[in-house]
């Protein structure tokens, strides 16, 4: 357990899977306030309804981290409710995957749009807050697949673009006590992986020493020290979570 009193959070992609684990965690940790933002409107509701029942924490925003302008209503929100950000998650992500040549436009933009833009955008709302009161966290989710996976060109590419835009955040708020870091798990029991067909899990799980699934709350227990006072020495780094995959 890490102390995130009076910090506040936003959490993008957050009513499933690993945002909604991470935002669980910092509420239980004791953030004063976090913001989940999701496209998916009714899940988004539920979800943070079951986190925060009375809503006296927590805000639920529906946005589209593809689009610049949802995000800035998103955020002129969270400010209204919050009046700050202390810690970013950039979690929303997609898959749309197919080999390289069949491929369409389309599917590579959106991934794109969604993986790397939309941390882009979010990244922007927050960092002259952070820099004017000399303390703030950001958080991206990449993955292991930055390394190139066949059938996800679109991913790794906009996951490998997390790890460049994290090392140079790192670089330029290094000095404003503001720490830039992204977390690259392998596979975790989400619903993003239900798509991998079974055969192709079985061969998934041979290949990885711990021979399992990780769990959305190990991703979180992570981001959650990430975020921490403790993790202040740690910036522009990309941390692998993946069972002993390297
Ligand atoms: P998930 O599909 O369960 O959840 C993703 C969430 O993002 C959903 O709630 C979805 O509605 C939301 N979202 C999608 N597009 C959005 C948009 N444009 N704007 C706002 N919200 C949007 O996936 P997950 O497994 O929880 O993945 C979370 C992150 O972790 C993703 O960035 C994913 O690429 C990354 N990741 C996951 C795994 C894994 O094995 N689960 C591995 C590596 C990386």
């Amino acid at each position: 357990m890490y102390s995130f009193k009076e910090k506040i959070v936003v959490v993008t992609g957050a009513a499933q899977g690993l945002g909604a684990a991470m935002a669980k965690r910092f509420l239980e940790d004791g953030a004063a306030g976090v913001a989940l933002l999701d496209m998916n409107s009714e899940t988004l509701k539920a979800t943070t309804t079951q986190l925060d029942p009375d809503g006296t924490r927590t805000l639920a925003m529906t946005c589209n981290v593809a689009e610049s302008q949802s995000v800035e209503e998103a955020f002129k929100q969270v400010m209204d409710r919050f009046e700050k950000v202390d810690i970013l998650i950039n979690n929303a992500g997609i898959t749309r995957d197919t080999l390289a040549h069949k491929m369409t436009v389309e599917q590579f933009d959106s991934v794109v749009q969604v993986s790397l833009n939309g941390a882009f955008y979010c990244v922007q709302q927050v960092i002259n807050g952070m820099k004017e009161r000399e303390w703030g966290r950001i958080i991206s989710l990449s993955s292991l697949a930055a390394r190139g996976n066949v059938g996800q060109s679109n991913y790794s590419a906009a996951k490998a673009g997390i790890i460049g835009l994290t090392k140079t955040l790192a670089l330029e708020l290094a000095s404003k006590n503001i720490t830039v870091n992204c977390i690259a798990p392998g596979l975790i029991n989400t619903d993003i992986i239900k798509t991998v067909p079974d055969k192709q899990m079985e061969v998934f799980l041979k290949t990885i020493p711990m021979h399992r699934l990780g769990e959305p709350e190990e991703v979180a227990n992570l981001a959650a020290y990430l975020a921490s006072d403790e993790a202040a020495y740690i910036s522009g780094q990309c941390i692998k979570i993946a069972g002993g995959l390297q």
